[in-house]
């Protein structure tokens, strides 16, 4: 095997996923990744190139292409075509403290951005970068970050989504003494109640709160932060606080016959399911099974799309996703080239999953609900689902109509912003949008608040927004409260 021009010798080659057949038995991770030789291979592609694109994390036109994280891809893919996965493991780590997380659900900005992907198959990179972790756990080499010598300082986060986690972890590191207080049972926010448990083992979200308890961190859960009071007390007990809340406020469906039983918002459905596979006898709801429904799902994007994976394995009678967009082209279009975020067809997991029982793709194009029909009992029955010939704002102009049965509508719109309560606790100046006003768009101040001690950080700052990008801005912020502290 030959690292220079791997990519002349070797053809891009992914993890494979157990079979459709096999994974919709069970909520089990399905992807498997290929031999650690079959993955050197992979990594000899690797170009090297003088200007790496994939590790810059550009925004063009809104989107982000290239590592968020400026994880440093060409040295690890280097490091793992030389077969020494302990340096490969080091060199990420420097960058990236959860590999685990983003090897996993990452949408793998980085590979949209790798050179070799112009003319040809991008790298494998976000396969490699599970590998090294997946690598470094079976080695047993990854430690708790325990710092040497401690501040007197004492740092209290708020939410345990991948924002806090990262922002706990470095402020850790630095040697500060952290709490983490999660008002839900489990650590992890949406990474434990939201992403399924196929995509993300909760196994390996306990592991890593395991090693960060080790570490020193402590986890308070069950544990919310909402009144005056919880900020008053808070604020003269912590040097800095860090509000990590995510932006959890679902947008709703606003039709006729919305409040009729059987329509939920998606994440409370995916937190229902997750508890219903992590403690069956006490914690989830069977009413919110799909089991035996005709389930709609409203909203083309990756939530949509965990609905329709996890109403498969709950045994669904049929599943639909309705999605507001035209069908994309197949190929690029000249107004959308590389290393923009490629607006074209794609079929995401759970889209192929339900296609292998249909033989048909889930979604409707150009389509959202009109109005909900219910039973005498207050359930919906049927749903009319209409086709969108033009959208301007909330304003929509129908078409066509298509009347469905249906036992369960999941709405997966995404979300508005964050909630107010923990915002009004503490008092902070808000956006026009109701999220917390930072003190400047630049620099590290844009995760201070109007607060002198409370900082913002992930989704609760940003708005909706990806694993990877909520990791970058815990650390950013740590950085931030580290120069306030010091
Ligand atoms: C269903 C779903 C699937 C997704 N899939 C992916 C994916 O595959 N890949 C990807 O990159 N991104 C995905 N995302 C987006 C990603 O999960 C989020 O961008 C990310 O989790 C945001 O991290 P965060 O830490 O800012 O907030 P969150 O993960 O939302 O965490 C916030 C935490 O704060 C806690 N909290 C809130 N209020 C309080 C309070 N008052 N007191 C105490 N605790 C509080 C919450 O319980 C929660 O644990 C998905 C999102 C959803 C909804
Ligand atoms: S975190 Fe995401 S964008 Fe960064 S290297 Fe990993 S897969 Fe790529």
């Amino acid at each position: 095997m030959g690292k220079a021009g791997g990519y002349l010798l070797h053809n891009r080659e992914n993890h494979t996923n157990d079979s459709q057949n096999e994974r919709l038995k069970n909520y089990d991770e399905f992807a498997r990744l290929l031999s650690t030789e079959e993955q050197r291979v992979q990594a000899s592609r690797c170009m090297d190139c003088g200007v790496a694109f994939c590790q810059a994390g550009l925004t063009i036109k809104g989107h982000t292409t290239g590592c968020p994280l400026h994880n440093l891809i060409p040295e690890w893919n280097d490091l793992v075509y030389r077969g020494d996965w302990a340096e490969a493991y080091a060199r990420l780590s420097q960058t990236n403290p959860f590999p685990e997380f983003t090897g996993r659900v990452c949408p793998a900005l980085c590979e949209v951005a790798c050179n070799l992907g112009l003319n040809y198959t991008a790298t494998t990179i976000k396969d490699n970068e599970r590998a090294i972790i997946d690598e470094a756990f079976t080695a047993g080499i990854v430690e708790p970050s325990t710092p040497a010598t401690r501040t007197d300082k004492q740092v209290c986060v708020i939410g345990s989504g991948p924002a806090g986690l990262a922002a706990a972890e470095h402020l850790n590191r630095m040697g500060h003494n952290v709490t983490v207080m999660e008002r839900h049972d489990r650590c992890g926010g949406l990474l434990m109640y939201g992403i399924p448990n196929m995509k993300l083992d909760k196994d390996i979200i306990e592991r890593r709160i395991d090693l960060m308890k080790k570490s020193g961190i402590t986890f308070l859960t069950n544990k919310e932060v909402a009144t005056k009071e919880d900020a008053d007390s808070l604020l003269a007990s912590y040097e800095a606080i860090v509000l990590a809340t995510g932006a959890t406020v679902a947008r709703d469906l606003l039709v006729p016959g919305r409040d009729l039983k059987g329509v939920h918002f998606a994440v409370d459905y995916l937190t229902n399911a997750t508890k219903l596979l992590l403690n069956p006898e006490h914690e989830g709801d069977e009413g919110l099974s799909a089991h035996g429904k005709n389930v709609i799902v409203v909203g083309g994007g990756d939530t949509g799309v965990d609905c329709i994976a996890t109403a498969l394995r709950q045994g669904a009678k049929s599943v639909i996703q309705l999605d507001i967009h035209r069908l994309p082209p197949q190929v690029r279009t000249s107004s959308n080239p590389w290393p923009e975020w490629p607006n074209t067809y794609t079929q995401d997991y759970g889209h192929i999953e339900a296609e292998s029982i249909t033989g048909e793709d889930p979604r409707i194009w150009a389509s959202t609900v009109k109005e909900l029909f219910g039973n005498e009992d207050g359930s919906v029955s049927k749903v009319m689902v209409a086709e969108v010939l033009k959208r301007d704002g909330s304003n929509i102009t129908y078409g066509d109509g298509q009347l469905f049965d249906c036992d369960m509508v999941l709405i997966a719109l995404g979300f508005s912003g964050p909630e107010q309560n923990v915002i009004d606790a503490f008092g902070l100046e808000k956006t026009s949008r109701n999220f917390p006003a930072p003190r400047s768009k630049e620099g590290l101040d844009r995760f201070r608040s109007s607060n002198d001690k409370v900082f913002i950080a992930g989704d609760m700052r940003r708005g909706q927004s990806l694993v990877v990008w909520a990791i970058e801005e815990g650390l950013e912020c740590a950085e931030s409260i580290n120069a306030m502290l010091s």
